[in-house]
């Protein structure tokens, strides 16, 4: 099809442009196919090294060289056993494609399996999983991962992008699933902030209240959990630098305790993976500010 031609040329109708084909409005007559992806890269723009480019944007969790691996079984497509020259080729060709990669691509594989598999169990989104391992990179640019297990950086990088963008998942959480220290995780979460200058959003403590009420045994109703996030929004100064979770955990206490719910402090701490004793704090806090809200109610 020219593309000067606007109209269809048998019913003169309007033609309608789709991603991948261009049909008439009217009867519907495909009239070309595009097969090239004109869309921009985005991740290029300004950058006039790699621009030009065309396709979809680069995914970081694959890179040249990750995807393909020569097998060493010495047998060719249909099963057969490579003898003679084809043999000597084809152990020369693993040689070169093991020398050719760098050296850090199996780094590279182990974190890209340990950030889906760690996305996959907390059902953390594709964005998210990606961001992750562009962190990795980053972070493997500035040579922050000798001597540091890379299972666990990963993990960290992952954890980091989750705080970018917001998400409530919490350390607990990542070392569970990874099977290592909370600690290690938490350090190794603080150096990659700091070394590549993430921005991590507060988490508001309402966004955990319903995971920890349907942690607890027995669980807790949704008009408890109303009531808990009524009473964190209306709660503002004791909140500032606090944990986020114990917080959601102090205010759901403390409305199991107006409801007369016997839901212990331990429980609750055991729901949300703090301790008593922070729970107790909390508790003290909430009920503090809202002793002096009622004196202040009082005097007006
Ligand atoms: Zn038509």
């Amino acid at each position: 099809m020219s593309s000067a031609t606007k109209n269809c040329n048998r019913c003169k109708g309007a033609f309608v442009f789709t991603d991948v084909e261009i049909v008439c409005g009217s009867c519907g007559v495909v009239s070309d196919e595009k097969i090239v992806d004109c869309s921009v890269d985005y991740e290029n723009i300004g950058m006039e090294i790699n621009g030009g480019r065309t396709g979809p944007p680069a995914n970081p969790m694959y890179h040249n060289g990750v995807a393909s691996e020569i097998s060493q079984t010495g047998r060719d497509a249909s099963g057969r056993n490579l003898r003679g020259e084809n043999k000597s080729m084809m152990n020369r060709l693993i040689t070169w494609d093991k020398r050719g990669k760098s050296s850090g691509t199996k780094t590279r594989n182990i974190s890209n399996l340990e950030i889906t598999r760690i996305a996959e169990v907390l059902s953390i989104s594709e964005q998210t999983k990606q961001r992750g391992a562009k962190i990795f990179r980053m972070c493997e640019g500035f040579k922050m991962l000798r001597g540091r297990s890379a299972k666990v950086f990963s993990a960290a990088c992952l954890y980091a992008a989750c705080r970018e963008s917001g998400l409530s998942k919490t350390l607990t959480d990542f070392s569970k699933v990874g099977f290592f220290r909370r600690q290690d995780l938490a350090a190794y979460y603080r150096l990659i902030v700091r070394v590549c200058d993430i921005k991590t959003k507060v988490v508001s403590p309402i966004s955990y209240v319903s995971r920890i009420a349907s942690n607890v045994d027995p669980p807790l109703s949704v008009a408890i959990q109303k009531s808990a996030i009524k009473l964190l929004e209306k709660l503002n100064d004791s909140k500032a630098g606090k944990d986020p979770i114990a917080f959601a955990a102090a205010a759901l206490y403390h409305v199991c305790q107006s409801k007369n719910l016997r839901h212990t402090q331990r429980v609750m701490g055991m729901a949300a993976g703090v301790t008593e004793v922070t729970i107790r704090n909390r508790i003290n806090d909430i009920r503090k500010e809202l002793c002096i809200e009622e004196k202040f109610k009082i005097e007006q």
